[in-house]
């Protein structure tokens, strides 16, 4: 399976993508993840996208795409690919079909989180995830209740930070709704609920 997951940030991409993850096997790449991961050891890439994250803008479409094209290099995207937080622009989803039509692996589906933005909000501020395994739970979490680890808060899931995302994914990215609609390759599902129930809707719209 190759597919992109869309949704406003907190939508639950990264939830749905673990419990596919788990289920399945496939490879999940979340670029804010290796973007956190290069920040932290302040690399070249690290260094370039720290003042975007910490804003809550988008790193520019080129050095995402550089990246991604990088991963896609990696043996493992063969068996196929759990896209979560790229693409974020119109410029990036054509990179992307490019470099799918390339390696002769079509994109299977587009898959939107729906959550309307109030509930996104509240749901970001009371975000921690687990500093070990990048489990995400809540403020109610003292620690990791997978592996017992440190739970933290994100720099930029702060209110005015997360407002700010939310802006960025109304102008840059929710226009890929239509992008795929019309490629015929979205498939829907309601996020405002129990992640486990979304989760039933996940598989039967991408028919596993
Ligand atoms: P996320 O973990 O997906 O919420 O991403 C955290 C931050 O990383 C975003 O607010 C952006 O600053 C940056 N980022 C992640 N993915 C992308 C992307 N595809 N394009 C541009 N910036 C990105």
């Amino acid at each position: 399976m190759n597919i992109v997951l869309l949704g406003a940030p907190g939508a639950g991409k990264g939830t749905q993508a673990a419990l596919l993850v788990e289920e399945f096997g496939t490879p999940h790449i979340s670029t804010g993840d290796i973007l956190r991961a290069a920040v932290k050891e302040q690399s070249e890439l690290g260094l370039k996208a720290k003042g975007y994250m910490d804003a809550g803008n988008l790193v520019p479409d080129e050095l995402i795409i550089d990246l991604m094209r990088e991963r896609f290099q990696q043996p493992d995207t063969a068996k196929g690919v759990i896209l979560d937080g790229f693409p974020r622009t119109t410029t990036q989803a054509v990179a992307l079909d490019t470099m799918m039509a390339e390696l002769e692996r079509p994109l299977d589906a587009a898959l939107l989180i729906d959550v309307e933005p109030e509930v996104i909000i509240n749901r970001l501020c009371s975000r921690r995830m687990c500093k070990e395994c990048g489990y995400i739970g809540t403020a109610a979490d003292a620690s990791c209740p997978k592996c017992g680890g440190e739970m933290y808060q994100r720099d930029d899931d702060n209110e005015a930070t997360v407002r700010n995302r939310l802006d960025v994914y109304a102008t840059s990215t929710s226009p890929l709704i239509d992008y795929y609609r019309g490629c015929n390759k979205l498939v829907v599902v309601d996020g405002d609920r129990d992640p486990k129930e979304v989760y039933v809707d996940v598989k039967a719209g991408l028919g596993l």
